[in-house]
C-alpha cells in the first residue's frame, strides 16, 4: 500500500476487520489474505498492531487458541464492537451514496469558475 494511501485506507480496513469478525473468529493471517484478497497489500507489522488497538479500543477480544496445529491468537467482535460496526455501517452507505448515487449537496457558496487575478 503506498504510504499516502495508507492513513485514508486504514478507517476502512478497520471496519473490513469488524466486518470479518463479526461473522467468524479470525486471526491474523487469515485476515491478511482477506485483506490481499480485497486489495490490500498489507503485511504483519501493520495488522497486528491494527488488531491489537481494536483490541485496546475494547471494539475486539482474543485468545490464544490451536488452529491447525498452531497457536494463533484468535480474534472475535465484541458487543461495543458489534455497536461500533452498526454505526459504521450507516456511514459507509451515506459515503456509498454519495460516491455512486448522488453527488454530494453544495456545501459552500463559492462557485466553480476560476478567480480572476
Ligand atoms: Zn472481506
Amino acid at each position: 500500500m503506498l504510504k499516502q494511501q495508507r492513513e485514508l485506507f486504514f478507517g476502512l480496513i478497520r471496519i473490513h476487520v469488524l466486518v470479518h469478525a463479526s461473522h467468524e473468529p479470525i486471526f491474523g493471517l487469515a485476515m491478511m489474505e482477506e485483506l490481499r484478497h480485497h486489495g490490500y497489500r498489507i503485511g504483519p507489522g501493520t495488522l497486528y498492531p491494527l488488531l491489537h488497538g481494536l483490541e485496546r479500543s475494547g471494539l475486539l477480544n482474543s485468545a490464544l487458541k490451536n488452529v491447525e496445529g498452531r497457536n494463533r491468537r484468535v480474534y472475535r467482535i465484541t458487543a461495543v464492537g458489534k455497536k461500533a460496526l452498526e454505526k459504521a455501517r450507516t456511514k459507509v452507505d451515506e459515503l456509498h451514496h454519495e460516491l455512486h448515487e448522488e453527488p454530494p449537496r453544495k456545501i459552500s457558496a463559492l462557485n466553480d469558475t476560476p478567480e480572476a487575478d
